[in-house]
């Protein structure tokens, strides 16, 4: 566990309630993601006047549609150690934070008949050099653990993953944000963002929460893309070229709990290799491709059967159960493929996230863009962008959003 003051939230509006100098700074976050709530928290916990602008319903873009796994890093150990090891500690960040949002059920990683067969020790080494606690189990000890799972598995590692609720972990942000006086607007797209001297000194937005629609500017010292895989439509409106590569994945929910933790193949990389619980569902993922827009995306017919059966092949009853749903949500990879319709669905293109400056990057002062990352780590993605507007407004505040308890997501509409 994380060492944290384990304060109420009122700890943390006492704390925000300090003189500072940012208390006169204002800066507007475009993106209601997690991405976006975990910041309008962090500026505000660091003093800012926070105005959060989001097009549709909140969470409404890839948040709301993820898998729903807590990731403590096993996955991304065998490519990229320091993802791993950030997911590890985020992991544990959230866990005393937010632990209203979180099922904290643990994971196993199934080795499969004859497949990737050495593969284990690699990765237990690999998740211990990142810091994650893995232990290896006999397919026996796993099977009495998951009585569902094939009867087939060699072995399997047992590692502290999780499931949590993609939208009540950002509610949850979001009511903290706003019992600090950050304005949180939903269904307020912004449309231009106006410059003058080469800084953006304004965003025009059309307000689809009234009726009739309303168009509104606002002004800020600072403004914050957290648009995910829609960023590069953001940039646009500065005339900035982000990298942003919108990659979707397919998921399928079968109705019925399968197992408690999250059972995962134990392979270096790969689609239809998690299957998380989620209340009384079960779901698969994911399938990886590449897309021009994440605008209106569908699970092609093809992915519903193929990600079925590879579920089955961890756990044999998921091919019984009845589909619940399927769905498609676009990944915002910070990055550019080598060429679209790549074979690889852009698995080449690293699962870290980036903080823009667009006044170091492009001259345009005023103005940076956060994206790529995952929701494990919205926290962190959080933290770096508003270092990067305390940087750029010249003010010190430091990071306090692993210091305090969220309040309930229930608070959010409360
Ligand atoms: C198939 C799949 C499975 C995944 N599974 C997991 C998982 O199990 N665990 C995990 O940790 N991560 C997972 N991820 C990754 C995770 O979902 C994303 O990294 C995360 O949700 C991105 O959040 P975000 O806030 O950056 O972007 P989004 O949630 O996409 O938020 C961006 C928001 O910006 C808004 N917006 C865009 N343009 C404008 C505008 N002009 N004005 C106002 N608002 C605008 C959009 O409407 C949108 O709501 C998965 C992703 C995919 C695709």
């Amino acid at each position: 566990m994380a060492e944290t003051t384990a304060l109420p939230f009122a700890g943390a509006l006492k704390a925000s309630r300090r003189p500072c100098r940012t208390r006169d700074l204002r800066v507007c976050v475009i993106g209601g993601g997690g991405t976006g709530a975990a910041l309008a928290y962090d500026l505000s916990l660091r003093g800012f006047s926070v105005t959060l602008l989001e097009r549709g319903e909140l969470t409404s873009g890839t948040t709301g549609r993820h898998h729903g796994q807590l990731h403590c890093g096993a996955r991304y150990s065998l490519a990229d150690r320091e993802i791993a090891r950030e997911c590890m500690e985020e992991s544990l960040v959230l866990r005393s934070i937010a632990g209203d949002a979180i099922e904290y059920n643990g994971g196993l990683f199934v080795e499969l008949d004859g497949e990737d067969s050495g593969l284990e020790a690699e990765f237990v080494d690999a998740c211990r050099a990142a810091g994650i606690p893995a232990l290896p189990i006999s397919a026996r000890e796993a099977l009495a653990m998951e009585r569902a799972l094939s009867p087939r598995i060699l072995g399997a590692v047992a590692v502290p993953d999780g499931s949590f609720d993609a939208f009540r972990l950002p509610l949850s942000f979001f009511a903290a944000a706003r019992a600090l006086g950050a304005r949180i607007r939903a269904w307020n797209e912004v449309v231009a963002l106006e410059t003058s001297g080469r800084r953006v000194t304004a965003a025009l937005v059309v307000d689809r929460s009234s009726d009739p629609k309303r168009e509104y500017r606002v002004e800020a010292d600072y403004f914050v893309g957290a648009c995910g895989a829609w960023a590069g439509g953001l940039g646009a409106l500065a005339g900035l070229d982000v990298p942003i590569t919108s990659a979707p994945g397919t998921m399928v929910a079968v109705r019925a709990r399968l197992c408690d933790r999250v059972v995962s193949h134990l392979h270096r990389a790969g689609d239809g290799d998690i299957v998380v619980p989620q209340r009384g569902l079960s779901i698969i993922g994911s399938t990886q491709s590449l897309a021009a827009s994440p605008e209106a995306l569908l699970p092609p017919s093809g992915d519903i059967p193929y990600l079925i059966s590879l579920a089955s092949r961890m756990i044999p009853s998921f091919a019984e159960a009845p589909v619940h749903a399927a769905w498609c949500a676009a990944r915002p990879l910070a990055g550019r493929p080598p060429r679209l319709g790549a074979a690889d669905g852009g698995r080449s293109i690293s699962r870290d996230f980036a903080a823009l400056d667009h006044a170091e990057r492009d001259g345009l002062a005023g103005f940076c863009t956060v994206i790529g990352g995952k929701a494990t780590v919205l926290r962190a993605m959080a933290q770096k962008a508003a270092d990067l507007v305390c940087r750029s407004l010249g003010v010190e505040a430091a990071c306090a959003s692993a210091d305090y308890a969220l309040p309930s997501w229930r608070e959010y509409y409360g």
